[in-house]
This record gives C-alpha cells, sequence and structure tokens, in this order.
C-alpha cells in the first residue's frame, strides 16, 4: 500500500470531512489545498516561505518538467524533492492537460498524445506509459494518470468518447505503473526482488519516493450519466485515490458544483477525491461541503503576480489609484507577514513601478488566504461548526 488514508472527523449534515493521507514523504492534513509549482517551483515563493504558510503538498507539472530540465535531468539530480529542497509530498499531474490546452499544437490518438512543444516547437509524444514514466523518473508521492479532458461546451459524442479513452489510458497507466515501478527497484537495487527489503536500502529515502501512488481521474463533462459511467470503469480498476477531471472549464459554476457533488458520492468514502484545478476560496469551501479532499489552483499565485487579491472582503485589484494613499494592510483582517508590515500604499506603488517584490508579497498573502481558509474549514468540522462557517463564506462582504 502506497499511501493511506483515514477520515477523522465528519460533518454532520454536509459530506464534508477531515483527513490524514500519509505520503511517502510526510502526511497532508484534508482537505487540503496544493499550490501549482509549475516548473518545480510556487512562482516568487521560497520552498523555506512554502513550509511557513504550512504548505503540506505540492503540485508539479509533468509538461513543463519533461520540456526543462528533463526528467531525466530531475532523476539524474535526486528525484524532484531534492533538485528543488521540497522534502514533503509532491503531487504530479500527468501532463495530458496541458498538452491538450496547447491549442492547436496538441493531438490526441488512441495511442496517445503528439504534442508540439511552446518553446521550440520540436514534437512529441505522451503515452500513458510515457506518462507514468515520467511522473515515476521525478519522483511524485502521487502520479495522475494520463486522461482526455474536453473543452466546455463539448458534444456528448465528444464527451462520451473521452470518457471510454480516459478508461482504456487508465488501464494502461495501471499495468505500466506496476511494471515500471517494479523495474525502477531493480535498476537502482540490482539482485533485490523483494519490495519491502528495497525500500529499506535506500540510502537516503528523500533521493526517490519508493513507494509511490497512483490516482485515476473520472471525466464525462457535465453528464451525469457519462460520469457515472466513467466512475464505474475507473473504480473497477481499483486506484489509491480518484482525481474529478474536465471541471472549471467554463462551465457554469452551478454545474461545477452539482457534478463534483454527483461525482464524489459514487466514489469511495476510504480513498482521496481531489478536485482537479478549482478554485476561488468560495469553491473550495462549498466543494468541500460536497465530499472533496484535495484542490489545486493557479488561481491565488497567478492572480498575485496580476496585483490582484483575494481578502476577507472580497477581491481586490491593488493597482487601482484608490490604494495609493491607504495605509492599511492588503486585508485588515489577514495576519499574515505581508499584512503585518506592508500597507497597500506601498504594495500598489510596487505593482505601478514594476518592482518584482510586488508579485512576491501579493502571491504570500494569496496563498496564506487559501491555506488560512483550508486551515478554518478543517477545525470547524472538528469542532462541528461547518455550517455556520460556510454560511460566512457564501454571506461574504
Ligand atoms: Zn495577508
Amino acid at each position: 500500500m502506497a499511501i493511506k488514508f483515514e477520515v477523522v472527523a465528519k460533518d454532520a449534515s454536509t459530506r464534508a470531512r477531515v483527513g490524514r493521507l500519509h505520503t511517502p514523504h510526510g502526511v497532508v492534513e484534508t482537505p487540503a489545498f496544493m499550490p501549482v509549482g509549475t516548473a518545480g517551483t510556487v512562482k516568487g515563493i521560497t520552498q523555506g516561505q512554502l513550509e511557513a504558510l504550512g504548505v503540506q503538498m505540492l503540485l508539479a507539472n509533468t509538461y513543463h518538467l519533461y520540456l526543462r530540465p528533463g526528467h531525466e535531468v530531475v532523476r539524474e539530480m535526486g528525484g524532484l524533492h531534492r533538485f528543488m529542497g521540497w522534502p514533503h509530498p509532491i503531487l504530479t499531474d500527468s501532463g495530458g492537460y496541458q498538452v491538450m490546452s496547447l491549442k492547436g499544437l496538441g493531438r490526441v490518438t488512441e495511442d496517445g498524445v503528439w504534442f508540439r512543444s511552446h518553446l521550440d516547437g520540436s514534437s512529441h509524444f505522451l503515452s500513458p506509459e510515457r506518462a507514468v514514466e515520467i511522473q515515476l523518473a521525478l519522483g511524485a508521492d502521487i502520479a495522475m494518470i494520463l486522461d482526455e479532458c474536453v473543452e466546455y461546451p463539448a458534444s456528448h459524442e465528444a464527451l462520451k468518447r473521452a470518457v471510454k479513452l480516459t478508461s482504456r489510458w487508465a488501464g494502461r497507466c495501471k499495468k505500466a505503473f506496476e511494471e515500471q515501478g517494479a523495474r525502477d527497484q531493480e535498476k537502482e537495487e540490482p539482485g533485490v526482488r523483494s519490495h519491502e527489503s528495497v525500500v529499506r536500502q535506500i540510502p537516503n529515502p528523500e533521493s526517490r519516493t519508493p513507494n509511490p501512488a497512483l490516482f485515476g481521474i473520472v471525466q464525462g463533462g457535465t453528464d451525469l450519466d457519462l460520469r457515472r459511467e466513467s466512475a464505474e470503469e475507473i473504480l473497477a480498476m481499483s486506484f489509491e485515490g480518484y482525481g474529478l477531471g474536465g471541471l472549471s472549464v467554463g462551465e457554469p459554476k452551478a454545474e461545477t458544483y452539482d457534478v463534483a457533488e454527483f461525482t464524489a458520492a459514487l466514489l469511495p468514502e476510504e480513498k482521496p477525491r481531489y478536485l482537479m484545478g478549482v478554485g476561488t476560496p468560495q469553491d473550495l469551501v462549498e466543494c468541500v461541503a460536497r465530499g472533496i479532499d484535495m484542490f489545486d489552483c493557479v488561481l491565488p499565485t497567478r492572480n498575485a503576480r496580476n496585483g490582484c487579491v483575494f481578502t476577507s472582503q472580497g477581491k481586490l485589484v491593488i493597482k487601482n489609484a484608490r490604494y495609493a494613499r491607504d495605509g492599511g494592510a492588503l486585508d485588515p483582517a489577514c495576519t499574515c507577514m505581508v499584512c503585518q508590515r506592508y500597507t497597500r500604499s506601498y504594495i500598489r506603488h510596487l505593482f505601478v513601478v514594476g518592482e518584482m517584490l510586488a508579485g512576491i508579497l501579493a502571491t504570500y498573502h494569496n496563498l496564506y488566504f487559501y491555506l488560512d481558509t483550508m486551515r478554518k474549514v478543517r477545525q470547524a468540522i472538528e469542532f462541528g461548526t461547518f455550517g455556520d462557517f460556510r454560511a460566512r463564506v457564501r454571506g461574504g462582504p
């Protein structure tokens, strides 16, 4: 068993739950938000700051790391944990979503995805087996299957085709994961066959991930029958956790919530559920109420670099002239390092003159806001006050 997930508290009136996800590089408290470390870095934030923020797991993008520096370089440098100086859990995506979102640069076939690099136009092929190989080389604690994610709106035929292809790719990923995992162990410790003994013989357990997990992904767009069909096929293969893919791709928010709720209810209680690529702080709270345990999203970091800040009073565009003489904190209710030390006036000035500290401070605050929201969510579920907390977040400013 690569990872272990335990549910430690449940909310009485929603499907919200608090859990502990044990991974090879440590425990992650759920519901959890994973900042996105696209190319092996959460832009503008040091790994030490991520620790100070209470980040327990990062997401890294296979596509970007495959292109630069290349997964073989990362493997030679001791795996992604050592390469980037992050000894805590890492989840990698399969690369499929990014390849398919490269408009006009990707082409899906039965065998995998052909794509052109956005850097130099060179041609590459990502098969289910290759996606697994790259993620294992990176040393992910949790790897994702290669799936086909369809844009919104999509025809029933397109969604159905993606569900079926994702199921076939899931089977190939699982097979490759089991075979390649075993082959990796043999290559590094020749002559040793037993998985358990290999784990014990690794001189430095941080140099690569001895016992990673593979998550399946449920597709089906906003079609609930297809969601059910996809869940049944993916569940039959028994993965160690399940991603909900193909959401937050342009559908109305109410549909995101409905599909998340419907799909989460199809998944087993004892496995973690990961809603991929969603969303705002309010989305997180609403989807926790629907039974989701894990999230990732570029919003807090990407918005920060554009001067858009999340606060307890809603979103704030710090570049606006109205903040030029504002001596208050980004969020008066926030206790983060940025809000304790700097004023809106100063941070606006940094953005206006293009200082790199601007994005750094805004990113730090936004990540704090997301992680603090998840801390409060976990506490509220444990204390039996999640309903009140959710109502306050919903009510908003
Ligand atoms: Zn703050």
